[in-house]
Parts: C-alpha cells; structure tokens; sequence
C-alpha cells in the first residue's frame, strides 16, 4: 500500500457533495466483476473463529483459493508461529475448515491463501473480533470476559421515532485531549465513563458536559480498528479521524490503555458505552464499509482476491471513495458482510445507531437489509449515511444509496446537504455565505430544509439549490446540519465568509444556523464543541491534523456560556415540543404554513407557523421568523397571546422572554424570533 496517497486521499474520503443523478445504465456492472457471480457464499456464526467443548475451529471464505492455511502464534505481533494448520476445503460453501482439540484462548492467528500458485501475505481474515496490537493477527478471546458489570442489563434509550434523536458528532481525541477537559483518560475510550471532571473555570466537561447539553445520542467518529495510527508508538500522539478501515469488527487499539491486550479495547469500549447508557445517552458508530486501507494487502484481498472490491473491466480497482478502491455491496457475500457486522456491533456491542460513510457506494438493497436486521436486534437503532459518493462507480446509479433513492430504502435516512449549504454557505468554497450570514436567493432552498425534504405545496422544489424534487417520503429519512467533522466547522466557516464582521456578531449568526437545524422537520446534528464555539484554526479537513487543531478547549465553556446555554435550550426546545419532531410528509404539508413574502423586496426573511398543536404539541401555533439578513427587519404577526420563546438571540423555551399580543414586530440583523400560543 502507498501509505502517503491513501493518506492524501483520505482529506477526500468523506466530503464530497451529493452527485448529480446519472442515467441508470452509466455504469454497468463490468465483465471483470461478473466473474464473481457463481461464487458461493456462506455467513454461519462460526465464520474464521469458533471456539467449543471440542477446542478451536477455523472455516475461512475463499471460493477459489488452491489452499489454505492457518499459523498459531503465541504473541500478537512478534515470533514465529508454534504451529500451522492445513485446511481441507467443502466445495458448497466455499469455505476451508481446520480444528484442533483445545481451545486456543490466548492464542493469536492468521490465515494464508494459496491463490495462482503463490501463497498470499498472512491475513486475521475478515471476520476476527479480537485482535493484537495493530490488528495484524487475530486474538482467541473469551468474548464473556470482556463485559463490564451489569453488562447483561444494559440497554441504549427507547426512540419512538428518529426525529425524536439529537445527535452530537465527536471524535474521542477531539473531546478530551485537551489538558483544560479536566479527564484522566485523554482521547481513550474510558475519558466516557469519567463523572464529575471540570474546566478550569470549574464548568462541567466530558459526559456530564453532554447531559447538560440534552443531546440523545452521541455518533463517534471511526472506532474499529483503522490502520493510520501506530498502535505501538502512542507516545508520538498521532492523530487520524480513522477513516481508513483495517478490521471491521474490533475496536481500535490506540483508543484503548492497552492496545497489546486484545481484551482491552473491547472491556473498554463496553465500559464506555455502558457509562453512555446509564447516562440515558445513544450510541452511533460511524462506519465506513465502503472501503478499505489498503488494496491488493487489505484483508478482504488476502482472503478472497478480486472478490470483495469493484473493477473497471480493464481490472483496475475503481474508486468511488477517492481512496484507491470501493467495496462491492451488490455481491451477496459483501452485502452479508456489511449486514452481520452491523449486526454484531449493536448484539455484542449495545450500539445504538450507525452512520454509513460515503453510502452511495452501496446499493439500496443492502442498505435495507441493514436496517431490517437491527431492528430485529433493537428497533431504536437509527441508521443513516452520506447519500453520496466520492467519484464514479461500476454500481448502475438506479440501484446506489443515493439522497436521491432514499425513498427506495426502508428505515435510512440521509444527510441533507440542501440545508447545510443554504443556511451557511456552500461547504468547500470558504467564502461563500448562506441563508444566515447573508447571501439572497437562498430561502426556497432552506424551505425545502425546513419540511424535511417532504413534498409541500408551499415549497417550489424548482428552485433548490441541491435538490430538484421531493425526495424524502418522510421526516425520518433526513438528518440536517449545518457542519460535521468534515470541512470547515461552522466556527471557522463564519470567520472565512464573514471577515468583517465581528466574532460576537458572528456567534449570533450561528445561533440562526443552529436555530433552523433544530426546528426544522427531520433528525438534528450537531459537530462537538460548536456549543462552545469551537475551531479548527481555519483547517477545512484535519483528518491528520494535530491536537493543536483539533482538540476542544474547554475555557471556551465559561467563555461562551451564553452559546451554550442557547444551545442548550435549543435541545429542551425539541425534546418538549414534538411540533418540531413530525412523523409523516403528510402531516408537514397540513401543519406547516409558510407566510408569504416577496425575496425579490425581502431577501434573506423566512416566516412560518406550526399549527393546529401540531403532532399533538401542547402549543396551538408556533411562529418562526428568520432573519439572515444584515438589517433589522419587521414583521406582522396575527393579534394573540403570545408568548416570546426567542427573540434578538435570547431564548426561554419554557417560560418565555415576555408576552406579545401580536402586530408589527422587529427582528435584529441575524437573528430568529419564535413565538408561541396555547
Ligand atoms: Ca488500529
């Protein structure tokens, strides 16, 4: 592997914006891929690993391997092996089989494949759950000695629906590596299960940081095993977004205090989740099945070459990650892959959700199935994902998890991009404004972020910026946003596009952002730390960058407390008022009244009610106004009792700022005004 170019190419892996839809025949599944088709599959439980009161066997998948072998090893890294296994091939599986009468616990190994008469590089296979430090060998574990106490009772939150998730996108280095965090165990696993840790300025940080937020669920970043970060070299503080995938079902290594304990990472991150729970907090993993590290010595090559990766019909890899190779989802014993792990991770693991990278590399079939089988295990697993690619595929366009196709899934949902890009500008040009901070010709495009997507009278989808039709048949397909890990965090991005403006006018102009991400119809998101108006030092994608960078910096807290008690009050708003949670298009396009107003005399002005105690809210109508424009503005609102929930960058969702008994009202330049009447 080019280590250097997977590298570069990962600053692209996870950024790139929805695609334009292409015809559905532009990339026909090519003739090298059609190789594949008569290949068997098989995916029993006891794939590469199962240990019983007979001892330890082995059943690797690999069609058209001419032998294979497994070496025993006594450590995880080092040594030669004390023993190596021939196994005997069962043709209708495709898989080779070999036992041996102990059970090996304790033990590491790896598989060797014979193909075109050359014996591959050692592999842990596809499927280890346990593995030594770097993840180069398997590790033969008892799995049940690595559950934390009170594991068996330990259950995420109930989600009735998804729009009722908030979710809070945080990298575990980025939340905690930060002397001024106050957390003993910086950037590991355990920094989660530590209570009662202080800023300097004595303000909660870590997870009692994220109660008093209110979100519901954390999404960390990449938390299997990726390759980017040498296990064994910790003290060099190497930092990786871990977008670069080497063992699919074990946790990373560097994230635990032990990485060359193969019970440590998975002891750990259980602990980790289980602290999360008891706090009534989700837990979403990103996941990015949609390609690997490396190319011909990745693991799924080493174990079964050609089969698990897409080629051009010359045989070159494509690459629609932009990081040298894409996944084939469409072929049975990949799309069996990517369900069974998601699988094991919410069964072994209690994981509460998953966030697919770079989705539009798989096809809608598997995506279903992924979300049909979780819900088998836990019907509040939330699963959603980029519905995008990052360049040209084999897969026929008809049949990739687009945004475009999600209604051709069942149970995804996808980011929407329309509202990230309308309300603060577009993601990779760092000087162009949205909705919030300015820029006309942008308010139809923030109302099709405002209905979720979801087809409406009021809403002329002709005019989108990003999207053309309806594509959401229901708010629960949509997650909106307005920044992530990826790009340029809001922080920085208002500093690039709006130079002359102040850093305190700014942080009002992200308190409009936030305000319509969370009012608006669909599933909200938020980056780590944009609470306490976090930066990146103006650094678009610091997959590699350093701590300096990416680490929060917890004095932020006292110094913006205000951000934070806004945003703060932003989640009790949603968690209290289910207007702003619907269920249903249909429900949107009854309870979702847009004002009329002219963009051409009133740009950048946006002014809705919720009516009717929407979705049974205990409020008969809630009125929204939007100022993105640099002047004050006024508006008419109807005569009533109402009750100021924000105005002028305040908020007091639950007793309100005053009472207004309706008529002309004026909004401050980048500013919104909510009002409410029983
Ligand atoms: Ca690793």
């Amino acid at each position: 592997m080019n280590h250097t170019k997977v590298l570069y190419a990962m600053a692209f892996s996870c950024l790139v914006s929805s695609a334009l839809i292409l015809p559905a025949d532009a990339f026909p599944q090519s003739a090298f891929d059609s190789r594949f088709v008569d290949y068997p599959v098989y995916s029993g439980d006891d794939l590469e690993l199962k240990v019983d009161a007979d001892g330890t066997h082995f059943r690797l998948w690999s069609p058209r391997a001419e032998a294979v072998r497994v070496n025993l090893y006594d450590t995880g890294h080092t040594g030669k092996p004390f023993g190596t296994l021939d196994m005997k091939k069962d043709e209708k599986s495709g898989t080779w089989t070999a036992s041996c009468g102990q059970p090996l616990y304790g033990k590491f190994y790896t598989f060797q494949v014979l193909h075109d008469g050359k014996w591959l590089s050692e592999t842990p296979g596809v499927w280890p759950k346990a593995v030594g430090v770097n993840g180069m060998r398997a590790a033969v574990i008892d799995m049940s000695s690595t559950d934390p106490e009170g594991w068996e009772n330990d259950k995420g939150p109930d989600v009735a629906n998804f729009t009722d998730v908030i979710i809070y996108e945080m990298h575990h280095r980025d939340f905690s590596q930060s002397p001024t965090s106050g957390i003993a165990n910086k950037g590991k696993f355990l920094a989660l299960t530590e209570s009662g840790t202080q800023s300097p300025q004595g303000l909660s940080t870590g997870i009692d940081h994220l109660k008093e937020l209110g979100i519901t669920h954390v999404h960390i970043l990449p938390s299997y095993d990726y390759n980017s970060v040498d296990e064994m070299n910790l003290q060099q503080n190497v930092y990786n977004w871990g977008y670069d995938p080497l063992n699919y079902n074990v946790p990373e290594g560097s994230y635990s205090t032990n990485p060359s304990d193969p019970a440590s990472r998975i002891r750990e991150m259980k602990q980790m989740i289980k602290a999360l729970h008891d706090a009534g907090i989700g837990v979403i993993m990103d996941v990015v099945y949609n390609h690997t590290a490396g190319n011909d010595d990745s693991n799924f090559e080493l174990t079964a070459p050609g089969y698990y990766h897409r080629h051009w019909d010359d045989g070159r890899y494509s690459d629609a990650s932009a990081c040298g190779n894409e996944t084939a989802s469409e072929r049975r014993q990949m799309s069996d892959f990517i369900v069974n792990s998601a699988r094991y991770w919410a069964e072994e693991y209690h994981v509460d959700g998953f966030r697919f990278d770079l989705m539009g590399i798989h096809d809608t079939e598997t995506m279903t199935r992924v979300a049909d089988e979780l819900k088998k295990v836990n019907p509040s697993v939330f699963v959603y994902g980029e519905g995008w690619t990052a360049g040209d595929s084999p897969l026929a366009a008809e049949r990739r998890a687009f945004k475009e196709n999600v209604s051709a899934m069942n149970g995804v949902a996808v980011f929407s991009d329309d509202i990230r890009d309308a309300v603060k500008g577009h993601y990779s040009n760092e000087s162009d404004r949205g909705f919030a901070s300015g820029k006309p010709g942008l308010e139809e495009t923030v109302k099709i972020g405002i209905v979720a997507s979801t087809a409406h009278p009021q809403v002329d989808y002709s005019k989108g910026n990003n999207s053309r039709f309806p594509y959401a048949g229901s708010p629960e397909m949509i997650v909106n946003y307005v920044s992530c890990h990826d790009d340029l965090c809001l922080t920085d991005k208002l500093r690039k596009s709006m130079p002359e403006a102040s850093d305190s006018l700014r942080r009002e102009v992200a308190k409009l952002a936030q305000t319509i991400v969370f009012t608006s119809q669909g599933t909200p998101f938020v980056f780590a730390g944009e609470e306490i108006w976090r930066d990146k030092k103006g650094v678009h994608n610091s997959f590699q960058s350093p701590d300096s960078v990416n680490a929060i910096d917890w004095n932020n807290k006292a110094l913006f407390k205000d951000q934070f008690d806004y945003y703060a009050a932003l989640a009790r708003l949603r968690r209290d008022h289910p207007a702003f949670r619907m269920t249903s298009a249909s429900d949107i396009a009854r309870h979702i009244v847009f004002d009329k107003i002219d963009s051409s005399k009133q740009p950048n002005l946006i002014s809705y009610s919720l009516v009717g105690n929407a979705n049974g809210d205990s409020w008969k109508e809630i009125k929204l106004v939007f100022n993105g424009a640099p002047e004050a503005r006024t508006v008419n609102v109807r005569k009533g009792d109402w009750m100021v929930v924000a105005r002028d960058g305040k908020i007091s969702p639950e007793s309100g700022l005053g009472r207004f008994a309706g008529g002309r009202i004026t909004l401050a330049p980048y500013s919104a005004l909510i009002l409410a009447r029983q």
